[in-house]
């Protein structure tokens, strides 16, 4: 099952993913590795918003753990409660970004919104 991963939605190349440090800002961005277009994540306001309180959830529950640990001068249990709370957190954005949609960071250049102009017509009077 591809959770992380995605396929370009220009060139279909498969299996890139944005990367873990990136991944809790709302649009990371990623350069595609088969067409060399810059992609980013465009989730809905709702979904990251939803995403946002869970990783307020995490930081409440990692919190008081994480000051006693400090008074206690426990180290390596301060580190481990930071590194699960940033696996907690950062691993479900990159799934996120990863099965939301997709775009094009910015617009093709190519395009255009200008009509053809019309051919001459042969059949004028
Ligand atoms: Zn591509």
């Amino acid at each position: 099952m591809r959770l992380f991963t995605f396929a370009c939605p220009m060139c279909a190349a498969d299996r890139q993913r944005f990367s873990i440090l990136s991944a809790l800002a709302r649009r990371p961005k990623k350069l595609c590795r088969g067409c060399g277009i810059v992609l980013r994540s465009h989730p809905s306001i709702g979904v990251y918003l939803l995403f946002l309180l869970y990783t307020q959830f995490i930081g409440l529950i990692a919190g008081l753990p994480l000051i006693w640990a400090y008074m206690e001068q426990q180290w390596m249990a301060m580190a481990a409660l930071w590194v699960a709370a940033l696996l907690l957190c950062h691993v479900p954005a990159m799934a996120m970004h990863a099965r939301g949609t997709i775009c094009r960071d910015k617009v093709d250049p190519d395009r255009s919104y200008v009509r053809a102009k019309k051919q001459a017509s042969t059949h004028d009077p």
